[in-house]
């Protein structure tokens, strides 16, 4: 395809005249990562697709389920029933939309030890994430290869954009240290509005937008509620002793996970999940079959034996629904892997 009858499909925007064809060239020079596919993530996703981000890589760790479809744009009943990573489905899914880009969607848990990797070379990451933990981390990533960052957070009606530049202030001048497990309100526990998750995306992604284009960014905190329509702003002053931005330690990419860390209970799942070594899945599922409900799809397989349901990720990773309880889990896994 000539590169003008490639311009034809970004013709409204390259009219807008904040892009304009000088802009439109610069977008599909650009490589971005988007860090989780749920709600927040499958929407920015779809935006920068359409808007013709020349590269975009999407991680995300999970399954699509049935819940989730009420506010994950990009997926639908078929990948329910094939047990597809978001990060699949959302690769095929944007590959439709734009084939004349680079797509490629990763079935990862981002953590310490792979973050920088995952990052390195991007021009900007998008926050689809729903945990703080992983936002420190990212913060921790960005500051430290020196790539801007969008942070959005949204639960209920509203919810939080943030565009964090290289220069202070960073996220963990805005929030000092992640809430405890359980302390802070997520989707699973108080719900989500799906038009607040795409008021959110909009809006995180408009900031990104801005940022590839070098277009003038304020590094400030938006809150945007939906049900009772309202936009404030808060400025964030940059901390002094900020042990990321200011004092480059990097803390929590710097945290080695101890064995108590490779297991983490994921709250307002009821479940937990731990990290094996990579798994041979056909051997599993010979084993398992005949000891309950088995599914297989082709990146993972699900054990149904009440009242545990157990999912295992090629990659090792190893959730168990039904206990909060590590020793539980851990037993579980005992009994069914012979771990
Ligand atoms: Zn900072």
């Amino acid at each position: 395809m000539s590169q003008e009858s490639g311009f034809d499909r970004y013709a409204r925007q390259i009219i807008l005249g904040k892009i304009g064809k000088e802009g439109q060239k610069k977008l599909l020079q650009k490589k971005v990562v988007i860090i989780g596919c749920g709600a927040l993530g499958s929407s920015l996703a779809s935006l920068a697709a359409r808007a013709g981000i020349g590269q975009i890589t999407l991680y995300d760790r999970d399954v699509v389920e049935l819940h989730n479809l009420q506010s994950q744009i990009l997926y639908d009943e078929e990948d329910c029933k094939k047990l597809l990573p978001k990060a699949i489905a959302a690769q095929e899914k944007l590959k439709k939309i734009n084939s004349d880009i680079q797509i490629e969607g990763k079935v990862e848990d981002l953590r310490s030890s792979n973050l920088l990797s995952c990052m390195e070379g991007a021009d900007l990451v998008w926050d689809g994430t729903d945990n703080f933990q992983t936002r420190f981390l990212i913060n921790d990533g960005c500051q430290k290869l020196q790539i801007p960052w969008v942070y959005a957070g949204v639960v209920a009606t509203y919810g939080h954009v943030m565009p964090i530049l290289p220069s202070p202030p960073c996220f963990h001048c805005y929030i000092e240290k992640p809430p405890a497990p359980g302390e802070g309100d997520t989707c699973d526990i108080v719900g989500v509005l799906g038009s607040a998750v795409l008021t959110i995306a909009s809006f995180a992604f408009t900031e990104g937008l801005k940022i590839l284009l070098d277009k003038p960014i304020q590094s400030r905190l938006t809150i945007i509620d939906l049900w009772n329509p309202q936009i404030s702003h808060i400025q964030v002053p940059p901390r002094p002793d900020c042990p990321t931005c200011q004092k480059k330690e990097f803390p929590f990419l710097s945290q080695k996970p101890t064995a108590s860390q490779e297991g983490m209970i994921l709250c307002g799942h009821n479940a937990i999940q731990i990290r094996l070594s990579p798994l041979d899945l056909d051997e599993i599922s010979q084993k398992l079959k005949s000891h309950g409900d088995l599914q297989r799809g082709p990146f993972l397989l699900r054990f149904h034996h009440p009242p545990y349901t157990l999912t295992l990720f090629q990659d090792g990773r190893a959730l168990i629904y039904g206990t909060q309880d590590m020793k539980r889990a851990r037993s579980f896994l005992a009994k069914f892997l012979g771990l």
